[in-house]
Order: structure tokens, then C-alpha cells, then sequence
């Protein structure tokens, strides 16, 4: 969900024209970078930037400009899928750049990448690994150790930071996410990662870092082939205007929505029963009850990234949870819950507010249409209101 202003910006450029690459002040053909880039600026001082059209394009285009012919050093640890189709190996054969795996899957130190770098090394490249965590006997080369490997083999270090957040979620209880910024200050050279996840904005790719290595990204002819079309950039314009003024938290629905606490939470859930109440009574409304839970941020993309919730527990008279769930999600608007033990789980963390009395109606026809016989549903559809 993008913020109010973003949406508004999107309108805006969707229906009129704009700058894009047109330099005003010199009445010439300018760069459609220079909207974000005063931004990225005083996010990321004193480097440079360029915005593409994910972070996957991000990175293959990195691994292109510095590593085509030659070897990336990936720890066997980071050869990660991401939900869908990205895999590092399958992207490194594309860009170009030759996999070199160092390490095991469960500890790769910075020695491991030492006696890997050589005359064939284009770069070493360190990937988040989002969606899963090695648990135990672990161990992993922090950026700091990495650059010191890189600089001494006079190699740019790339970190695929995937979620990419520019504000430190730790005081929320979310440790695994360092931001973007200590990545850099810790001597990653290069980091890229998605606009649309932990920055809250469009889909998009971000790299960051330095000057020399950017420009070489810029350079090459794949870079057109991934830009950002300017409905995106008015979006993450935007999006980036709200951390540089420090009001992320406030402003972005993403954020906004990780940092809601319980409490809040319950109340909203209670304000729920109660419209639920008001539509189809009493007994419908004693159907749900709120519960103490835990939401996961992106839907388990970062695994030990829970915050707690309360949760709006609605349990079927005719024990059927799971018909329930499938109402929801087929009618109009769909409404997604999760079954646990035979009842259905609703998070209102990610419900908006303006949603609210629509899900109402949703889960009153619901919680209701258990109560009756199907057949009486059937023929009576005209009285349905
Ligand atoms: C999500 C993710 C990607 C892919 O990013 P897109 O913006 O979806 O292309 C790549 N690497 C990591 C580590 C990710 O988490």
C-alpha cells in the first residue's frame, strides 16, 4: 500500500505531464535519475545511487557491469531462492559472472573468502538470506570482515540486502534487519535492494554506494533495459520523501503497520466485534473473540521478525473453519484469514482503517451464513441485503 501522498503523485504524473527528462533550468534533455536523486542523497550521504525496476534487476545488473567473465564469491550459505522464481545461482548465470561457492551451507568465515579471491575474482557478493535462518551451529562473515577480505584483493564487495530498510527496526524487536545505511559505513561498496518491501514504496530495485561502481552500472546497455518507468519514480519520490523528513513511521502504510502495537491492535479488533454486532446481532458477535498472537513481517520473509498482536479469533458453529476461510476469500471484496485449530485467525495489523467496516459486513454475511441450513440460504437470495 503506498502512502496518500505517493498514490496522489501517481495521479498526478499519470494525467499530466511532467519533467521526467527534461532539464528545466537548462532547457535541455535531462535525467529521469535527478528526481530521486537528491533524495537518495540525504539518505545516503556522500554516495551515489541508481534506481531500477527491482531489486533482481538491481543485482544482475551489478553482476554484469563488474563481474561479466568472472568469478563472484558467494558463500555457499547465501545461495538462497527467494518466493517465486529468484535464485542468486540462476541470476549469476545470467548476468554473466562465474559462481565461485565458498564456504558450507551453515558457516563460511572471512578466511573462506580469502583464499577463494584471485586474478579471475570480479567481485564478492553477500545476499541477505530473507526468508529463512540457520538455527545452531552458524556462522556468517559480517559486512566489516568482508570489505577488509575485498579491499585487500582490491574487489568491490556487493550486498544483496534484499528488504532494504532505511530505518532500524530493532527498538520494534525485528534485530535480524540492519539498515541499509550501516551496511555502507561498515565498507560494502555497492548495496541493492527492493523499493516495495521494507521501504514501503513501489515495486523498484535501489543500489547505493560508490560513485565509480555506480557509474559503471549506469554504463551498461542492460541498465535501459531495467529503468523505471515514471509512474514508479513519482511513487518512490514520494515514498523516499517521507523517511528524509523522518516521518517513515508516520507516513508509510508499511511501516506504520509493523510498528502498530497489541494494544492498538486489540482495540481495533473490539471496535470490529462491535460493528459485527450491530449487522447480524448478538450471537454472531459472541462467535469471535480476541486472542493474544504474533504477525510475522512479509509473510515469514523475515523469520524472526515477530511482533505482537491481537488477534480476531472467529470460530464456526458447524466446526467447518475452513468453509469459512474459503467464503471469505471467494466473495467480494476477498478477505484473507489463516486456519489454525479449527478457527479462523484475522490480523487487523494489515486490515486498513478505511477497510474496516467493509470486513465487517464481510465476516457478519459470514459468522451469519453459518448459523443457517445452506438450503434456506439458496432459496431465499433476494431477501440478502
Ligand atoms: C526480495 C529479494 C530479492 C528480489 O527483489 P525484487 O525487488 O523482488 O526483485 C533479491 N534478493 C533478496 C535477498 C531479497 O530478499
Amino acid at each position: 500500500v503506498l502512502s496518500a501522498a505517493a498514490a496522489s503523485r501517481v495521479a498526478e504524473a499519470a494525467t499530466g505531464y511532467l519533467d521526467l527528462e527534461y532539464d528545466l533550468s537548462r532547457g535541455a534533455r535531462g535525467d529521469r535519475h535527478s528526481h530521486l536523486e537528491p533524495l537518495l542523497a540525504r539518505l545516503f550521504p556522500g554516495r551515489a545511487s541508481l534506481a531500477v525496476n527491482n531489486n533482481a534487476a538491481a543485482i544482475l545488473l551489478a553482476l554484469r557491469a563488474l563481474a561479466k567473465g568472472r568469478e563472484a564469491i558467494v558463500s555457499r550459505g547465501e545461495l538462497v531462492e527467494i518466493g517465486g522464481s529468484f535464485r542468486v545461482p540462476d541470476i549469476l548465470a545470467a548476468s554473466g559472472a562465474r559462481l565461485r561457492e565458498v564456504g558450507t551451507t551453515n558457516r563460511t568465515r572471512a578466511s573462506d573468502y580469502e583464499a577463494a579471491v584471485g586474478p579471475r575474482t570480479g567481485l564478492i557478493l553477500k545476499v541477505h538470506t530473507s526468508n529463512f535462518k540457520i538455527v545452531g551451529f552458524g556462522e556468517e562473515t559480517p559486512v566489516a570482515a568482508l570489505s577488509a577480505v575485498a579491499r585487500k584483493a582490491g574487489v568491490p564487495l556487493v550486498v544483496d540486502w534484499g528488504s532494504g530498510d532505511l530505518v532500524d527496526l530493532a527498538p520494534l524487536g525485528i534485530g535480524d534487519e540492519v539498515p541499509v545505511r550501516r551496511l555502507l559505513d561498515e565498507g560494502a561498496d555497492l548495496v541493492t535492494f527492493s523499493g516495495d518491501k521494507l521501504l514501503g514504496g513501489p515495486q523498484a530495485g535501489l543500489v547505493v554506494g560508490r560513485a565509480d561502481l555506480v557509474e559503471r552500472l549506469g554504463r551498461d546497455p542492460l541498465a535501459r533495459a531495467c529503468r523505471l518507468d515514471r509512474l514508479l519514480i513519482a511513487a518512490l519520490r514520494e515514498t523516499l520523501a517521507a523517511h528524509v523528513r523522518g516521518r517513515a513511521f508516520e507516513e508509510v502504510p508499511t511501516l506504520r503497520m509493523i510498528a502498530a502495537g497489541a494494544e492498538e491492535i486489540g482495540r481495533r479488533a473490539g471496535r470490529l466485534r462491535g460493528r459485527v454486532a450491530r449487522i447480524a446481532g448478538p450471537a454472531a458477535a459472541a462467535r469471535l473473540r480476541i486472542e493474544d498472537g504474533v504477525s510475522r513481517t512479509g509473510g515469514g520473509s523475515s523469520p524472526l521478525g515477530e511482533r505482537p498482536t491481537r488477534l480476531l479469533v472467529a470460530e464456526s458453529p458447524t466446526g467447518d473453519a475452513g468453509g469459512m476461510e474459503r467464503a471469505l476469500r471467494l466473495g467480494d471484496p476477498p478477505v484473507l484469514g489463516r486456519v489454525r485449530e479449527g478457527r479462523l485467525l484475522l490480523d487487523l495489523r494489515t486490515v486498513l482503517e478505511t477497510q474496516e467496516e467493509t470486513l465487517a459486513a464481510r465476516l457478519a454475511a459470514a459468522l451469519a451464513a453459518d448459523q443457517t441450513p445452506k438450503r434456506k440460504l439458496i432459496t431465499s437470495p433476494s431477501r440478502t441485503t
